[in-house]
C-alpha cells in the first residue's frame, strides 16, 4: 500500500509522503496535547491510519510577502492539497478501504480564525506524527528540505499502513528570527509546546491583511534558516529580509510585486 502511495505522489509532483497510526494521537508526547475530539478517530470513528501528503512553497514566491505573490501561491497549494486528499481518497475507496479527505482549512476565512483560532483538525500535528518534520519557535512543523514553506494535507483511512517513525531530531536551530521578525510579537522565544504562537494576535494580523487582499502574513516562514531549499536558491543569507539594508539587491523587486494587488 505504501509503496503504491509512494508511486501515486511521484507521479503528481507530490514531494512530501508520511503515514501516521491513528493511534499515535492517544498517546501523548508533550504537553499540552491534542485534545481528544481533534483525533481523526473522534472525527471519522474507525480511522486507523492517517495519509499526509505535504507541497512546498517555492521561497521565491514567499519573499515579497505580504503581498499578492505570496497570497495566490498560498491559495493554490491548498486547492491542490485539497484536490490530491480527494483523488487519494478515492482511490482508496475504489480498492475497498473507506476513507475520507480533511480539507485543508477547517475554519470559515480569517474572520473565523479571530473568533476561534483553531481549525477541526491540525494537518501540522498529523504530519509530526507521520515523521515529516519537527517543531520550531514558530510553531511551524520544519521539515529538511522545506523548512517550514511547505503546506500538509490529510486523508483518513480505515487501511492499515504501516507508520513512519516520528523524527527525534530538533531542527529548530534557535536563531529566533521567527521571534524577532514577527510584526505583532505573537512568536514566543521558548520554543514549541512550551511557548505556544499567539494565534488570536497573529490571525487579526492577518484580518488586517485580508482586508487589504495581501494575506497570510507569512513572515515567520520565509526567514526561517531551515531547509535545503535555501541552498538551492542561493538563499542561505537570512539579512536579506532585513529589508532597512540600503544596498539590498532583492528588495526593487519586492517593492514592484508589493505596489500591486493591494487593495
Ligand atoms: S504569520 Fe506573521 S503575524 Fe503570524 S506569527 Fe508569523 S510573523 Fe507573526
Ligand atoms: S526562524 Fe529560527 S528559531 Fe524560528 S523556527 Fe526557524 S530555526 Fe527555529
Amino acid at each position: 500500500m505504501k509503496t503504491a502511495l509512494r508511486s501515486w505522489c511521484d507521479s503528481h509532483e507530490i514531494p512530501l509522503l508520511g503515514i501516521a497510526s491513528a493511534q499515535a494521537w492517544k498517546e501523548p508526547l508533550f504537553h499540552p496535547w491534542i485534545p481528544d475530539a481533534y483525533h481523526p478517530d473522534s472525527i471519522y470513528p474507525g480511522t486507523r491510519s492517517v495519509i499526509v501528503i505535504g507541497l512546498p512553497i517555492p521561497l521565491p514566491s514567499l519573499e515579497s510577502s505580504p503581498s499578492i505573490q505570496y497570497r495566490e501561491i498560498y491559495r493554490t497549494v491548498n486547492a491542490l492539497l485539497d484536490q490530491y486528499t480527494y483523488r487519494i481518497t478515492i482511490w482508496l475507496n475504489q480498492a475497498g478501504y473507506p476513507s475520507v479527505p480533511i480539507p485543508r482549512d477547517g475554519y470559515g476565512g480569517i474572520e473565523a480564525l479571530v473568533k476561534n483560532p483553531e481549525s477541526f483538525f491540525s494537518h501540522r500535528h498529523a504530519a509530526y506524527l507521520a515523521g515529516l518534520g519537527s517543531f520550531g519557535l514558530n510553531n511551524m512543523l520544519l521539515t529538511p528540505d522545506y523548512g517550514p514553506r511547505v503546506r500538509f494535507g490529510s486523508v483518513f483511512t480505515k487501511a492499515q499502513i504501516k507508520p513512519d517513525p516520528i523524527r527525534t531530531d530538533d531542527l529548530c536551530t534557535r536563531c529566533m528570527e521567527c521571534v524577532d521578525r514577527c510584526p505583532v510579537r505573537a512568536v514566543s522565544p521558548d520554543g514549541y509546546p512550551e511557548g505556544l504562537t499567539n494565534k488570536t494576535a497573529c490571525a487579526k494580523y492577518s484580518a488586517g491583511l485580508d482586508k487589504k487582499a495581501i494575506s497570510p502574513c507569512g513572515i515567520c516562514i520565509k526567514v526561517c534558516p531551515v531547509g535545503s531549499d535555501r541552498t538551492f536558491y542561493g538563499r542561505e543569507d537570512i539579512g536579506i529580509y532585513r529589508e532597512d539594508a540600503a544596498d539590498n539587491p532583492l528588495k526593487k523587486a519586492w517593492n514592484h510585486i508589493r505596489s500591486h494587488g493591494a487593495l
